[in-house]
C-alpha cells in the first residue's frame, strides 16, 4: 500500500526525523489562508502515490498567499502519471544549500533492509544508480541485530564531510530504521535530506510503501489507505476478503485456493483461452463472497463466459451453489456460467444447482474446455 507524502511525513515525524510543518488543502482558498498563516515562502505539493511530483510540475514555490492560491488552483485536478491531484500539502519553503538521498527498502533476495544513500539527492535516484553508481553506499541490515550505530555512521559520513552534519545525518537514518520497522514499510525514502545554510538536517519529501501483510496489526497505519486511485474492482475485492487481479483475456475464473486458481488458469491456456482473472474466493464457507466475486467478474466488459471450479476442503460446495444462486438472482447476468463443484457437501451443492436450472461439471478438463469454447462462441 502507497501513502501519501504529509503521512508518510506523520509516520517520519512519529520516529523523531525532522521533517518542517505542513498542513492539507483541498481548494485553492485553503490552500492560501494555511500559506498566510506560515508566512513568507511556501510550497504547495500535489500528494499522488507517484515519484517525479516536481518534474511534472506537481511541486511549486510561492512567495506569498497569493502566489500559493495560483499554485494550488493549477495543480488541484492536475494529472500526474494518469493519477488525479486532489489533495495539496502547503508547507514551509526551505533554504535549500544540500540534498541527499536517503533510502531504505526490504531487499527481497537478501531478504533484509537495505540502505541506499547518496550525496546526490533531489533527482531520481535511478538516474544517479545508472549513470553514477560510485556515488551510492549500499548497506544490508541483519535483521538478528538491527542498524548498528556504527553503520549509521559509516552510511553518513557518506553523505557529509562536515562531522556535525555526520552526526546528524547518522541519528536521522536510525529513526529512518526505527519508522521502518515500526510501520511495516517495504520501502521509506527521503529525497531530498537538505541541508540548509545554517547547518541543519530536515526530511523535505517522504515517500513511504507498507506491506499490506503487515496492515493487521497496524490499524493506524492501514486507515492511511486513500482509495481514490485504485480500480473499483479491486478495492470491492479488498473489502469482500478476495484476492483477484485483473488480466487481459475474457475467461472469466472465480476458484477457492491460490493453488487451483493459478492451475485453473494454466488449463485455460492449455484449451486455447486466456483468463480475463486470478480470483480466489478463500477458504471459508460464505455465500456473500460467491456473489462479490459473481459482481466482480461480471462488471469486467471484457468477460465472455464465467467459469466456477471449486473444490470443497473447508468451503462448502452448497454454501457455493447458494451463494451462486443468489447471486444470479440479485444481479442481471447474460453471460453462461459453467460450473465444476467437487468435495465436502457436493451432493446438496448439485441439487441446489439442479433445483435453480444449472448443471455442473464434475471434470475439471471439461468445465475448462467448455468455458474456453463459450468465451469464443
Ligand atoms: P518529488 O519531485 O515528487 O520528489 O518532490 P520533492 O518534494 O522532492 O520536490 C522536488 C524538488 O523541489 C526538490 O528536490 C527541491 O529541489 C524542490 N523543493 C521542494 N521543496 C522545497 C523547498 O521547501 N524549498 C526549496 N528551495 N526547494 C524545494
Ligand atoms: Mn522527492
Amino acid at each position: 500500500m502507497d501513502i501519501h507524502e504529509y503521512q508518510a511525513k506523520e509516520l517520519f515525524r512519529g520516529a523523531g526525523i525532522p521533517v518542517p510543518p505542513g498542513e492539507i488543502a483541498t481548494t485553492p482558498d485553503e490552500a492560501e489562508e494555511i500559506a498566510g498563516r506560515y508566512g513568507g515562502m511556501v510550497v504547495v505539493k500535489a500528494q499522488v502515490h507517484t515519484g517525479g511530483r516536481g518534474k511534472a510540475g506537481g511541486v511549486k514555490l510561492a512567495k506569498d498567499a497569493a502566489e500559493a492560491r495560483a499554485h494550488a488552483e493549477a495543480i488541484l485536478g492536475m494529472d500526474i502519471k494518469g493519477l488525479t491531484v486532489e489533495k495539496v500539502l502547503v508547507t514551509p519553503g526551505e533554504d535549500i544549500a544540500t540534498e541527499a538521498y536517503v533510502g531504505v527498502l526490504m531487499d527481497r533476495k537478501k531478504q533484509a533492509a537495505t540502505f541506499m544513500v547518496s550525496p546526490e539527492g533531489g533527482v531520481d535516484i535511478e538516474a544517479v544508480a545508472e549513470e553514477n553508481p560510485e556515488a551510492i553506499r549500499k548497506l544490508t541490515v541483519d535483521p538478528r541485530y538491527g542498524l548498528l550505530p556504527h553503520q549509521a555512521y559509516w552510511l553518513a559520513n557518506f553523505l557529509y564531510e562536515d562531522k556535525a552534519l555526520a552526526r546528524q545525518a547518522t541519528k536521522i537514518i536510525g529513526q529512518l530504521y526505527e519508522a521502518f520497522q515500526a510501520n511495516g514499510c517495504s520501502m521509506a525514502e527521503i529525497n531530498p535530506l537538505i541541508t540548509t545554510p545554517d547547518g541543519e538536517l530536515k526530511a523535505i519529501d517522504a515517500k513511504v510503501s507498507i506491506d499490506d501483510s503487515e496492515l493487521f496489526r497496524l490499524p493506524d497505519v492501514a486507515a492511511m489507505r486513500d482509495t481514490s486511485d485504485e480500480p473499483a474492482a479491486e478495492i470491492k475485492a479488498r473489502e469482500a476478503g478476495l484476492s483477484y487481479v485483473k488480466l487481459d483475456g475474457d475467461v472469466g475464473c472465480c476458484v477457492n485456493g491460490a493453488g487451483l486458481a493459478m492451475a485453473t488458469m494454466d488449463l485455460v491456456k492449455y484449451y486455447g483461452g486466456e483468463p480475463a482473472n486470478f480470483l480466489d474466493i478463500g477458504g471459508s464457507s460464505n455465500p456473500d463472497k460467491v456473489v462479490s466475486a459473481l459482481e466482480i467478474i461480471t462488471a469486467d466488459p471484457s468477460v465472455k463466459s464465467i467459469l466456477f471450479n471449486i473444490f470443497g476442503g473447508i468451503t462448502r460446495c452448497d454454501d457455493v451453489a447458494n451463494g451462486l444462486v443468489e447471486a444470479t438472482s440479485r444481479i442481471d447476468i447474460d453471460l453462461p456460467i459453467v460450473i465444476r463443484l467437487t468435495g465436502t457437501n457436493e451432493e446438496e451443492a448439485l441439487q441446489i444447482l439442479e433445483d435453480n436450472g444449472f448443471s455442473a461439471y464434475s471434470s475439471m478438463d471439461d468445465v475448462v474446455e467448455k468455458a474456453v469454447e463459450l468465451a469464443k462462441a
